[in-house]
């Protein structure tokens, strides 16, 4: 059924975290906003991300220390990286860009671009939950991060460092004290960094939902559509949707996650976005309770407590955005889960597959159009979406109504591809 054409300040496709959440924070600002979406909000990777402010893992994913270890993760059917050879060949100029974003020359300044984000993101979130009604779904707890020895604590000594330039808190503990605090890890564990800033969400889905529930009742208006094209024509932006109809706004915004390439292509701009597809396994019958999240980095998992029972995903697949998901990965981090967490119970399980946005140089696209003026793009927040969604709405509303951001937007511009 057509819908009705009205006339709104500012258009958004795509109804994940990060329109949701700007979409919110446009409206508080004055604007009539139209949230544009083909599923449900919320379906897209913001549905099942492992529920993290994840606010310390801001390290670019380019690195030498990570060339050195991918050839060594792509032999194993088990690690942590999986490529689709068929898939190779359309991956070839976003490699190339990776590579060249992990650069020495380039390593310190991504960091730096990715700290400034993280600094804000925790109170930012804060506040956004607290706004819309949900500040007991942010817990009081942090993350921690474990070791089996102290060569995997060695390996992971370029993050810490990376905290103490930036100036992020983390406490080094023991073995009896991660046990107090965790009595459900195993023995093979004797040493954990706490992240006491990392917090975790009860459940991703429920912010976006509580999020567009207050759009609408505000006089926004939440449109379920496939958009299929774009018309620019000076103030007015034309969006066009697969049933036909049309939404006419003054500002059109692009945040459509890992779908957002070819909306971008649609306008004339250039985004080399790709998927990283990850997994998780919901368990609603852990047999456990667990107070932290929890990451192995030398087994590269992570668990999370979620309002449903506990969460175990992670792995990175690089697959397109079409192929079927292959819930052997999810499985794999669930085996490792059981190495950290010997008592979890697999009862009442459930497995999806979701699309991170990610961008080769780890920053997200936070940026006023380089073409049109009132179109603008956010989207590649990676693997830290749910983290930057509070403090992405804020920055981008700034831009967007005109106002000086508190950081500067440079690096997140879509002109440094
Ligand atoms: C396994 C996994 C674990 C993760 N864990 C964390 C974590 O703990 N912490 C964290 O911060 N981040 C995490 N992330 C990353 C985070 O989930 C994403 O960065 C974030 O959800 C991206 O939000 P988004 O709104 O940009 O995209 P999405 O949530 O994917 O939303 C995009 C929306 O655009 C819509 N769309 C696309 N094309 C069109 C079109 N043509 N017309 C209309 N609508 C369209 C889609 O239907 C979708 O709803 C994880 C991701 C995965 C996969």
């Amino acid at each position: 059924m057509p819908q009705t054409v009205q006339l709104f300040d500012t258009a958004i496709v795509g109804a994940g975290i990060i329109g949701a959440a700007l979409g919110h924070e446009l409206q508080n600002r004055g604007h009539k906003v139209a949230l544009i979406d083909q599923d449900a909000p919320g379906s897209g990777a913001s549905f099942g991300n492992m529920a993290s402010i994840a606010v310390t893992e801001f390290m670019p994913v380019s690195r030498p220390s990570v060339w050195l270890q991918t050839p060594r993760w792509l032999l194993d059917p088990e690690g942590p990286i999986r490529v689709a050879p068929g898939y190779v060949p359309q991956l070839v100029p976003w490699f190339l860009r990776f590579f060249k974003a992990g650069m020495p020359s380039k390593l310190r300044l991504l960091e730096a671009e990715g700290a400034a984000l993280c600094k804000r993101a925790l109170p930012d979130m804060q506040a956004l939950m607290a706004g819309i009604g949900l500040s007991d779904d942010v817990s009081e707890t942090g993350c921690l991060s474990l070791y089996a020895n102290e060569d995997e604590f060695e390996a992971d000594r370029e993050r810490l460092d990376m905290l103490d330039r930036h100036g992020f808190d983390y406490e080094v503990i023991g073995g009896n004290r991660l046990r107090e605090l965790e009595p459900e890890i195993a023995p093979v564990i004797n040493k954990a960094v706490l992240l006491p800033d990392n917090r975790t969400v009860r459940n991703p889905v429920d912010i976006v939902t509580r999020l567009t529930e207050i759009i609408a009742a505000r006089d926004g208006q939440i449109v379920r559509g496939e958009v299929t094209g774009f018309e620019v024509i000076g103030d007015k932006k034309t969006v066009y949707l697969n049933d036909g109809s049309h939404i006419i706004a003054k500002q059109l915004l692009i945040c459509a996650g890992a779908f957002s390439a070819c909306l971008v292509k649609m306008l004339g701009e250039h985004i080399p976005l790709e998927t990283e597809r990850g997994y998780h396994t919901q368990i609603m019958e852990p047999g456990i309770k667990i107070n932290h999240s929890i990451i192995w980095p030398a087994k590269a998992f992570m668990v999370s407590p979620t309002a449903s029972g506990i969460r175990v995903g992670g792995t990175v697949e690089m697959a397109g955005l079409d192929a079927a998901p292959d819930y052997r990965r999810a499985r794999v981090t669930v085996k490792r889960a059981l190495e950290a967490l010997p008592d979890l119970k697999l009862e009442e399980t459930s497995e999806w597959m979701g699309h991170r946005p990610a961008l080769p140089d780890t920053i997200p696209v936070m940026s006023a159009s380089g073409k049109m003026p009132g179109v603008y793009y956010s989207t590649g927040h990676g693997h830290l979406g749910l983290t930057y969604a509070a403090t992405n709405a804020q920055l981008m509303a700034d831009l967007i109504c005109g106002e000086k951001p508190p950081i500067d937007m440079t690096p997140y511009s879509i002109g440094r591809f």
